[in-house]
């Protein structure tokens, strides 16, 4: 088992290792002890598998247990699913000496956190991620949200939970696609700073899940830390995410996050090797490395159509637009370019005419 300690605007554990779902009870019960009602949040694929052992040990713990489940799927992630939670959670009704705990992928947990975080005015949240994305990045951090119909992830809070329960042994149920998906946030930690756990990955991560997650989770740990609003260092973060976001709208979202940004990672590693600021090889290094991750390398749309589909990103800041590029293994810098050269700079970085 391994814990890593967030210092942000509240300080909390992110606990790793085998075997700890029957423990959640015992170890909230150390930072908000019972009796108090937890709300137990989760979807109609996770709750099956997984619902009655974390109600059993929140129960056992001596916490009242309501539970919300919704449908599975980035679809539910929406202000009609929020408004029902905030009505579930009235109805019960829970009070500000009370909880939520979000059991599932980033959808539930994205979710759940700014439902809790907006609910009378914030109430603790519990996370306990259950998809690889979501214990290397969506439940540590901060970043609660909904989507919009204009776009994803519009309306959100920040706000850090009370602490993270990591799993590893429900990864066994992923479908191998979902895995995959939260491999291409993996591989993204070790290109944008962590050459150890680049090593790790090219030697193969065999059955050191607990290793490689804890090593992310530190890594998302440090820069939040540092920047925890997203306004500076914290960027570092969307290695791939603005040709990434780009590639999951064109596709209409037929292409999933993760596979969307490895392709986003080799625009940016495209692009920096073409403005001289990393080697060739740099390309060549991670094209192996996705793929032997089951991820997809190239891009199937135009450098014009990519460039028109980032630059409609709601939560851009003015004529300008950052990127990530990586620079050497487990090394990158942010890079500002006004907007009008972006397509020139995806069709330089690979993307088609
Ligand atoms: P998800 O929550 O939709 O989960 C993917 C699928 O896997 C779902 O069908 C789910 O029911 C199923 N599932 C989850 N755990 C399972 C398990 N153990 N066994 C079997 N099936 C399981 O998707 P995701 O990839 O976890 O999260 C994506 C979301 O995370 C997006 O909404 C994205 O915006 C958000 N996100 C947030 C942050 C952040 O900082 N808050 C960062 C990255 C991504």
């Amino acid at each position: 088992m391994t814990t890593i300690t967030v210092k942000a605007s509240r300080t909390y554990d992110v606990t790793v290792g085998k075997g700890l779902l029957d423990t959640v009870g015992t170890r909230l019960a150390a930072l908000l002890p019972p009796p108090r009602t937890v709300m137990l949040v989760s979807d109609d694929c996770v709750f099956p598998l997984y619902g009655a052992s974390t109600k059993a040990s929140l129960e056992a713990a001596g916490y009242t247990v309501s539970t919300f489940v919704f449908k599975n799927g980035e679809a539910s992630k929406n202000t009609g699913t929020l408004a029902a939670l905030w009505s579930a959670m009235a109805e019960v009704p829970l009070t500000r000496s009370d909880l939520a705990v979000a059991l599932g992928g980033g959808v539930v947990g994205d979710l759940t956190g700014f439902a809790a975080a907006t609910y009378l005015r914030g109430i603790p949240c519990y996370q306990i991620p259950t998809t690889l994305l979501a214990m290397v990045d969506s439940s540590v951090g901060g970043k609660t949200a909904v989507d919009l119909p204009e776009g994803k992830n519009l309306c959100g809070a920040f706000s850090q939970p009370l602490g993270v329960l990591c799993d590893t042994d429900v990864l066994a149920t992923l479908p191998p696609a979902v895995f995959a998906d939260g491999m291409a946030e993996v591989i993204k930690y070790g290109y944008l700073g962590d050459p150890t756990l680049l090593a790790k990955l090219e030697a193969g991560i065999g059955a050191d899940l607990e290793y490689v997650i804890a090593r992310c989770v530190a890594d998302k740990c440090c820069v939040v830390e540092e920047d925890e609003q997203d306004n500076g260092r914290r960027q570092l973060l969307n290695l791939g995410h603005t040709g990434g976001h780009a590639v999951e709208r064109l596709s209409n979202f037929t292409i999933s996050h993760g596979s969307a940004v490895a392709i986003g990672m080799m625009l940016s590693a495209g692009i920096a090797v073409a403005t001289g600021l990393a080697e060739g090889s740099l390309c060549s290094h991670m094209a192996a490395m996705l793929k032997r991750y089951n991820l997809p390398t190239v891009c199937p749309f135009s450098a014009a159509l990519l460039a028109e589909a980032a630059l409609s990103d709601k939560k851009r800041r003015g004529d300008a637009i950052t990127l990530v590029l990586p620079t050497a293994l487990g090394e990158s810098v942010l890079y500002k370019v006004p907007t009008s050269e972006l397509a020139a700079l995806f069709l330089k970085g690979g993307a088609p005419k």
